[in-house]
């Protein structure tokens, strides 16, 4: 087996700057013009979400909201239903609520530096580092799961990351940043988008594509072997779990224009009866709630979570939106 070649990281740093310059996709919030609360929302909607499905709601998002503000001036509500189908709508409602205090605390200016952004609803040490770096030029040190992956295999040999962020792993991203004082963080910057892309063009979790990798002769598990993953990965099971019953449930409300009552929600009522002058995509999410092998038990469930969660509302005619 070939022994793991010795790092020249500046080389590898000026490698994949140069990769990302030619090979890193051109996405509106990545061009010059786009601003910190553009950047803000991109980052909101792609935890969790890939790039492609983002592209038409961040599109949407900022032609309708295109300052903190004017989100800020609208119900929760509005934004949970504009999230349409990104997933995990919680993430809507707080960026409703990070617009609110940004409103009311930053004069409607997205702040910029790690630990006011760390203070907002719903970003944590991720989203903290990111909006820093990639809005305002801050050299802070960004971990997601590409940057994870990456960092797994070019620099420990490993084909995946441990199953949850370590500190070792944490101290190893900050290692590997290039030095901030030649040219104020910016090549950091740059490191920061260019590992992520990398990890999300090229070395993808399923097929790296090795042959076509900027690093590859500096690349520690190629050097060793590619060996096999240390262990297996959990997949997420999707049918029949509560996160698809809640889905179902939001994508009927986010498209009512009336309140729902809660026994369609939970299937008990005829939906027939309640989607007279309905439209044919809400007919069509009855359909699918209502045909969801779900029993009435785990519907309570989910729809009990929807309301403590704040995604839903009894309105006292019925169920809705939040405010
Ligand atoms: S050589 Fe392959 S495994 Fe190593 S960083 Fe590049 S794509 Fe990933």
């Amino acid at each position: 087996m070939p022994s793991t070649p010795p790092l020249d990281l500046d080389a590898v740093h000026h490698s994949l700057a140069d990769w990302f310059g030619v090979r890193g996709r051109d996405l509106p919030w990545r061009r010059p013009e786009c601003t910190p609360w553009g950047v803000m929302v991109s980052e909101f909607m792609l935890q969790q979400t890939p790039v492609v499905r983002v592209l038409p709601v961040w599109e949407e998002w900022m032609n309708r909201w295109p300052r903190p503000t004017d989100l800020a001036a609208e119900p929760a509500g509005e934004a949970v239903r504009a999230w349409g189908r990104l997933g995990y709508p919680r993430r809507a409602l707080r960026l409703a609520e990070a617009a609110r205090q940004i409103a009311e605390d930053h004069d409607g200016q997205v702040p910029s530096t790690y630990a006011e952004l760390l203070a907002l609803p719903g970003v944590g040490s991720y989203t903290a580092a990111a909006i820093s770096c990639f809005a305002f030029g801050i050299p802070e040190t960004v971990v997601d799961t590409n940057i994870r992956r990456v960092h797994a295999r070019l620099i420990s040999g490993r084909a995946l990351p441990e199953p949850s962020h370590t500190a070792a792993e944490a101290r190893l991203a900050a290692d590997l940043m290039p030095r901030v004082d030649q040219d104020n963080g910016q090549l950091a910057c740059i490191w920061n988008a260019a590992v992520m892309e990398l990890g999300a063009l090229v070395c993808t979790a399923r097929s790296p594509q090795c042959a076509d990798c900027p690093v590859s002769a500096s690349c520690a598990w190629v050097a060793a072997g590619r060996p096999a993953p240390h262990y297996v990965p959990k997949g997420q099971p999707w049918e029949g779990t509560d996160r698809q019953v809640r889905g179902a449930m939001m994508a009927v409300l986010r498209l009512s224009d009336e309140p729902v009552a809660a026994g369609t929600l939970l299937g008990a009522e005829d939906t027939d009866a309640a989607t007279n002058e309905a439209t044919v995509g809400l007919v069509t999410a009855l359909q699918r709630l209502r045909d969801l092998p779900a029993g009435p038990e785990q519907r309570q469930r989910c729809l009990d979570g929807l309301m403590a969660d704040g995604l839903a509302v009894d309105s006292g005619r019925g169920i809705v939106l939040p405010h």
